[in-house]
């Protein structure tokens, strides 16, 4: 009895360590690793003569687009979130990062967010002309599979059973691998070729969210509290600082929320829990990848910048 008893304390006090509130621990089956932390076009960027890309061709700095990788430290399995066209050097930093050397399947399965280039042009490298993967699955919502399955060069990929649309449903629960929860939330964005959904991704340890493009937090009544519920770690679209980077246009009018307005709604949590807000998908513009003092401040304030080869372990 008193083993029993003693038994169902330490289940109380393992389930207690892991309240919602908990920071992911070291402990945990996956690996979620930083990719890219940049917008579609990196830095520096194609057509920028500006500051920004001048002196980032001139120091030799090269950010990549926004872009996750998840290793499974348990099967070796490896996800990549999103194929930016940056995707050779991001999968030989994943292979690295996780330590799995892979050559024609470099990955096990592929999630997008979207149809925009920064998140899935990558794609084309898994064809008959690059790595002729086999059967590779490649997680879309029902619009993006249709666009994929009817438009060239990617109808070349599916009709040669290199890459695999495998559809789900939106808010319903998918296992890329087993073991990985994923769960899809639309978002509001420019949906021109496909829809737009960010990524809740659950482990046996930990939740980490990821919303690399979104036109408003507003736009459906309690979106950002539903896409950080239960949350550890949330990687936040960052595309603009402040709305200076436009000039001339009003703030309310920029596709995307402003990292100053997303700090405002997000500042409570942030003081309470330092480095649960993470800033990714930022424009080669935005102030905050050129100004040191800059990110310090919102360091201060419990925000943090992502980092190419972070890692968060759920
Ligand atoms: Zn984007
Ligand atoms: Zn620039
Ligand atoms: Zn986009």
């Amino acid at each position: 009895m008193r083993r029993i008893v003693t038994g169902l304390l330490l289940l109380v006090v393992a389930v207690g360590c892991h309240a919602p509130d908990a920071p992911p621990t070291g402990a945990g089956r996956f690996d979620v690793f930083v990719l890219g932390i940049a917008q579609d076009g990196g830095l520096p960027h194609v057509g920028c003569s500006k500051g920004c890309c001048r002196s980032a061709r001139k120091a030799g700095r090269r950010l990549y687009p926004a872009c996750l990788g998840i290793h499974d430290t348990e099967t070796g399995k490896l996800v990549l979130v999103e194929a930016t066209p940056r995707i050779e050097p991001q999968l030989s930093r994943l292979h690295e990062l996780s330590g799995r050397a892979r050559s024609r399947q470099p990955v096990d399965a592929v999630l997008l967010t979207h149809a925009h280039i920064g998140h899935y042009l990558g794609l084309a490298q898994f064809g008959r002309e690059v790595a002729g993967t086999k059967g590779l699955p490649v997680h879309v919502t029902p619009r993006f599979a249709g666009f994929l399955r009817t438009h060239g060069p990617w109808k070349q990929l599916v009709a040669l059973d290199q890459i695999r649309p495998t559809t789900f449903a939106l808010r319903e629960v998918f296992s890329p691998i087993p073991g990985l929860f994923v769960t899809a939330i639309p978002v509001p964005h420019r949906d021109e070729f496909s829809d737009t959904v960010a990524f809740k991704i659950r482990g046996p340890q930990g939740t980490v969210v990821f919303v690399p493009d979104i036109d408003a937090w507003d736009r459906a009544p309690g979106l950002l509290e539903e896409l950080i519920d239960g949350v550890d770690v949330a990687w936040l679209d960052a595309t603009f600082y402040d709305g200076s980077e436009l000039p001339g246009r009003d703030l309310s009018e920029i596709p995307h929320p402003p990292m100053v307005m997303t700090m405002e709604r997000l500042a409570e949590s942030a003081r309470k829990r330092p480095g649960r807000f993470r800033f990714i998908h930022l424009n080669h513009t935005n102030p905050v990848l050129h100004d040191a003092a800059l990110r310090k401040a919102l360091e201060r304030r419990g925000f943090r910048v992502a980092q190419p080869g972070e890692r968060v372990r759920i």
